[in-house]
């Protein structure tokens, strides 16, 4: 017997219309004699909508009161499946992230799953029955309801299929498969039949939202086989696994950009022993993720520090580097929120010299200016300015041809 775990998407599952048809599809699924859990999201717009009504009663409110309010979009679309699914003579029951027992750490809004409890999902199964379970949320230990972070519910698809030793998790979205790049600013853009953990990880690190992190690092370490496709329309979408399936490597994987981003300078502090920690623990302890540094060559005994910072703590960040630099009597500090990463990702690019010269050299064709520069052995990534971003994804992506199939390739030797 095959078990497939589906994942449906917000705009899959987006109005009462499209649930019937995601619930036919199920049917179909469980005719054709497949063991199936599937994972939803909350309709689309909803998390954004329960956010806003947050803001509106609370500007600060506690993250755990979030959890409980934003875990209820997923629990509508939950029960309404279930519901369109028995009206199809589909036998199907419906479980919040508590209930199957999503066991998370406490951190909420950006818990992480601890372990999970597959017993009623097992009994289920056994009894034909589909298993509905809400994505993005959990419990702690304490029974608090906590949420996994935005996208979260592609975590919660990809831990069920570990836990249960699925044979694919299937995530079906609104596009049919991961693409070279984001294809709603790049039309050109190619669908990959198939990729590795190791290149999906790095692009959804750098801003492909197609995928939440943490679904593709629970992928690989459990192997369980991934595969985006669209719920739209029939096709085999993207395969990932570890195995790379083609006998030419490409170069270039493919662009990501990531709009979540803001800067920080500090400039004129004492070029001393311990002035980067220093820096860097005050934001630290705050609980802010710090992502490029850059610390240029000193002059005068002082230096200028700048480092990039996701746009949601940058108020945060600001405030902090400000109190730090008074206390270190660096000269100024300033800031910039309207900024945006692109990368260039690719695992054959480990082997190639000149990747950089030729982004760079594309960047400069379209009089875009590079704010920073950070690299890798498989990724360069550039701070442009904002609005630039759409015109530097798509300058690289037509740069490296990505939307021919056989780019420059790299032979496995
Ligand atoms: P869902 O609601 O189904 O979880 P998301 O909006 O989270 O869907 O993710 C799908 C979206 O990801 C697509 O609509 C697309 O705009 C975006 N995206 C970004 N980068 C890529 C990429 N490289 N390939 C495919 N889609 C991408
Ligand atoms: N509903 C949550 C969000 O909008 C989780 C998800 O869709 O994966 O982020
Ligand atoms: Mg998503």
């Amino acid at each position: 017997m095959t078990l497939i775990v589906h994942k449906y998407g917000g705009t899959s599952i987006g109005s009462i219309e499209r649930i019937n048809a995601v619930a036919d599809k199920i049917a179909k699924a469980k005719q054709c004699g497949d063991d199936i859990v599937v994972v939803v999201s909350a309709m689309s717009g909803e998390t954004n909508r329960l956010l806003a009504l947050a803001k509106d009663a609370n500007p600060n409110p506690s993250p755990r009161e979030m959890d409980v309010l934003l875990s209820t979009g997923e629990q509508v679309t939950i029960a309404l499946l279930a519901m369109a699914l028995a009206k199809r003579r589909c036998p199907a029951r419906s479980y919040t992230g508590g209930q199957v027992h999503i066991l998370t750490d406490s951190t909420h809004t950006k818990a992480r799953i601890v372990a999970i409890d597959d017993k009623n999902i097992h009994q289920d199964l056994k009894q034909g029955r589909v298993v509905v379970v809400a994505g993005f949320q959990g419990v702690d230990e304490s029974g608090n309801i906590t949420t996994l972070g935005r996208g979260g519910s592609d975590t919660t698809a990809v831990a069920l299929a570990a836990a249960l030793h699925a044979d694919e998790c299937q995530i079906y979205t609104d596009v049919d498969g991961v693409y070279t790049t984001d294809p709603r600013v790049v039309p050109e853009a190619r669908r990959l039949d198939f990729m590795t953990y190791e290149e999906m990880l790095e692009m959804a690190s750098l801003g492909a939202k197609v995928l939440q992190i943490r679904s593709v690092e629970f992928a690989s370490k459990y192997q369980v086989p991934l595969r985006v496709l669209s719920s739209f329309e029939h096709g085999q979408g993207t395969l990932i696994t570890a195995e790379d399936e083609r006998v030419e490597k490409p170069l270039i994987s493919g662009i990501a950009f990531n709009r979540d981003e803001a800067k920080l300078t500090i400039l004129g502090v004492p070029d001393l022993p311990g002035i980067a920690s220093n820096i860097l623990a005050v934001v630290a302890e705050s609980n802010i993720e710090v992502d490029m540094i850059i610390q240029n060559v000193g002059q005068d005994a002082t230096t200028d520090f700048t480092f990039t910072v996701h746009r949601n703590d940058y108020d945060k960040a600001l405030a902090l580097l400000q109190k730090k630099a008074s206390e270190l009597g660096a000269r100024e500090v300033n800031g910039d929120n309207k900024i945006v990463k692109v990368s260039v990702i690719g695992v054959g690019m480990k082997s190639h010299a000149g990747v950089a010269a030729m982004a760079f050299k594309a960047l400069s064709d379209e009089g875009i200016n590079i704010r920073m520069i950070s690299t890798s052995e498989i990724k360069i990534s550039v701070v442009v300015d904002e609005k630039y971003c759409e015109l530097a994804v798509r300058a690289l992506h037509s740069a490296f041809n990505l939307e021919v199939e056989v780019q420059e390739a790299v032979r496995e030797s």
